[in-house]
Order: C-alpha cells, then structure tokens, then sequence
C-alpha cells in the first residue's frame, strides 16, 4: 500500500508518519465469513427480506415485538455502508411508532410507505 501511495502522492512521505507495527485483521477469519455481499447470495431472499423487513412488527405476536435490529447483517444492500445506515433508520422508525411516535407527514419514515414500496415476499 505504501509503496502504490508513493505513485500517486511522490513528495507526501507518509510512511514516516506510521510509528507502529500496522496490525492486519482479515474478515476471512470472523465465524461464518460468507465474503462480500453476505445475505444477497444466490438463495438468501427469503432470509434477506424476512431480515430487511423484521422493522414493520405491527403483524407480529406481543410477545415477539420489540427487538430491531439494525446493521450490515439484516441489509438489503449487504456490504455497502448505505445500508447499514438504512437499518439504522428503519430501526429507529420501528422503535419510536412501537413507542406511539409518528413523523411528520411532510417527512414520512421508512415504514410509512412500506406497503406500497416494501420488497416481494415470495410465496
Ligand atoms: C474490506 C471492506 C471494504 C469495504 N468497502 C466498502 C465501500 O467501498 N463502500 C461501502 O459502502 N461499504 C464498504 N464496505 C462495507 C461497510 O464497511 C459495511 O457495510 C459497514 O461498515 C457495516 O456497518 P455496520 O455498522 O453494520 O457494521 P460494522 O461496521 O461491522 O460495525 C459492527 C461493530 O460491532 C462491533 N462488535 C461486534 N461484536 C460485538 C460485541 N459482541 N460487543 C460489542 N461490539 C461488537 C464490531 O467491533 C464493530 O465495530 C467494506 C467492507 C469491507 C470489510
């Protein structure tokens, strides 16, 4: 890496700028590694919507309502920090309408459409 930096940035010297040994961390090590886009692999549809959509709980058992989870793991996009942070969002939405909040109706939040935007269930 620092030598493809040298290329790009020739007068910046950046490897006197590191004063420690770099410590390299591979995902290929983490339990169940499944590489990139995890979830959007041939098969994983069922599990990818029933994880995506797990926010809108309305449907759901008392018992089984209010844990959401939010992050790379139930993304429709897994791999891409656009969907961690979507997650994040339709989280929060199903945290506050369980709660009793609602949005603005000038700002709906991810489950306000959902019905007429939420991705297929396959039969
Ligand atoms: C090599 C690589 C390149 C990438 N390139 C891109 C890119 O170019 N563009 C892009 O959009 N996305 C890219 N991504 C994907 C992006 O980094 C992820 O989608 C995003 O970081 C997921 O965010 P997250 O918050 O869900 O999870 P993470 O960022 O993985 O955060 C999870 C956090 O939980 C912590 N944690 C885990 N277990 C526990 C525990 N038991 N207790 C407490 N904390 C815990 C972890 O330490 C970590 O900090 C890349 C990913 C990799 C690995």
């Amino acid at each position: 890496m620092l030598h493809s930096l040298k290329q790009i940035y020739p007068t910046v010297d950046i490897a006197s700028h590191i004063i420690g040994e770099p410590i390299r961390v591979s995902w290929e090590d983490d339990p169940n590694f499944m590489g990139v886009f995890s979830n959007n692999l041939p098969g994983h549809y069922r599990y990818q919507e029933r994880l995506y959509t797990h926010f809108m709980q309305d449907g759901m058992d008392a018992a089984h309502r209010g844990i959401y989870l939010a992050g790379d793991g139930v993304s429709w996009t897994g791999g891409w920090a656009d969907g961690a942070v979507t997650t994040g969002l339709n989280a929060v939405w199903g945290v506050m309408t369980q709660l009793g909040g609602k949005t603005s109706p000038d700002n709906p939040g991810p489950g306000d459409r959902f019905d007429e935007l939420k991705p297929l269930r396959l039969p």
